[in-house]
């Protein structure tokens, strides 16, 4: 039998620069993505990779996350590996909140522990459903020809799945969709996403004049603590609404669910604080009856590849999923996986099934 205690636990930034440095949503633009990679290993050098995004819009800051995983790595190590449950109630018991941080623990653990039993990840998650999904793109918010050009370089790369960002003004946000469904076709799956832009009366003035243009979706069209605003949203508008900001926690997922705030949620690892609460919300959503589908979690493969394991798994998974981000950015400190023709296969490779490069694994040898 290998060792099976964590004995060492290392971390690196990874800090990947944007392709298009003027990349915006409503809450705002940021040239590069952040965040830390975490290594857990056990004696005989089985490792497991974690990844805590630093997401400021979400609260989450690179220096603020290094002094949460400084906190909560020792109550890490001496832990074995299998004992995920034990771990992650002493790390909730140390410090509450803080699911980017705990997420990165929990993603290294559940990779360590498919490592060590020679298995792809999803076999920890009964098994798959399916071998892929169909990747959604996002278009950042620009004038109105420039993200239908865009809008077209996806669909000639072969995605049939975009996600337009939309900035709260009815008029121009309206432009923005009649461009590009006039650019692409009616063939191609749209969506639109608000970052919470709009009040609840703008956000069904825009989506009532947006429906002629075939929207298969909405997210969060109003402001995070606009719940009573996201419900009438939801009983108003002939588009699913779905929640993502709002979502940021397994308890707010069942408070949306219970009260049917939304017809779907958007489900991010990082934000739910790993892969156990993840597979809890969805579980939620099937029992409400609620949609649920994986948003896009931006920065390296390593979490494309670790909630693609995820949403082979989960049966409930009917629309397509955001794993194709990493594509815009650059210096990504794994690799293993790709989109093709607009879709991504579930890796067959052992655990998450991505690989650090060469030039993360001296990092990483540094780090000790
Ligand atoms: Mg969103």
């Amino acid at each position: 039998m290998r060792p099976t205690k964590i004995v060492k636990a290392s971390l690196i930034p990874s800090v990947m620069p944007k392709e298009d440095p003027t990349w915006r949503f409503a809450l705002g633009a940021n040239p590069t993505t952040e965040g830390w990679v975490l290594a857990l290993s056990t004696a005989d050098g089985t490792t497991g990779y974690g990844y805590a995004s630093a997401s400021a819009h979400l609260g989450s800051t690179l220096a603020g996350l290094k002094a949460i995983l400084d906190r909560l790595l020792p109550l890490v190590i001496g832990q074995d590996a299998f004992n995920i449950e034990a771990v992650l109630q002493s790390i909730t018991a140390n410090l509450a909140r803080h699911n980017q941080a705990k997420g990165a623990i929990d993603i290294a653990m559940y990779d360590l522990m498919a490592k060590l039993l020679d298995v792809p990840l999803y076999k920890l998650f009964g098994g798959k459903v399916r071998d892929s999904v169909p990747i959604l793109r996002i278009l950042a918010i620009k004038k109105p020809d420039e993200m239908a050009a865009n809008a077209q370089k996806l669909v000639d790369k072969g995605y049939n799945y975009l996600k337009i960002k939309v900035h709260g003004d009815v008029a121009e946000d309206v432009a923005c969709v009649r461009a590009i469904r006039k650019q692409v076709g009616d063939g191609v799956h749209l969506t639109i996403d608000a970052n919470q832009s709009y009040d609840a009366k703008s956000a069904i003035t825009a989506l009532n004049r947006m429906a002629e243009y075939d929207l298969d979706l909405v997210e969060q069209p109003v402001h995070i603590d606009d719940l009573e605003g996201l419900k009438l949203v939801t009983e108003s508008v002939p588009v699913v609404v779905e929640a993502d900001e709002c979502a940021g926690s397994l308890a707010e997922v069942m408070n949306l669910v219970r009260h049917r705030m939304v017809d779907a949620v958007s489900l991010k690892i990082p934000n739910l604080g790993g892969v156990r609460n993840t597979i809890a919300a969805a579980h939620v959503c099937e029992a409400g009856g609620v949609r649920y589908r994986f948003g896009a979690a931006v920065g390296s493969r390593l979490l494309s590849a670790t909630a693609m394991h995820l949403a082979a798994a989960l049966p409930g998974v009917t629309y397509a999923c955001e794993f194709g981000e990493f594509d815009r950015l650059l210096d990504d400190p794994f690799e293993g996986i790709e989109i093709e023709g607009g879709v991504l296969h579930v890796p067959e490779g052992v655990g998450c099934g991505v690989s650090p490069t060469a030039d993360s694994l001296e990092k990483f040898a540094a780090a000790v």
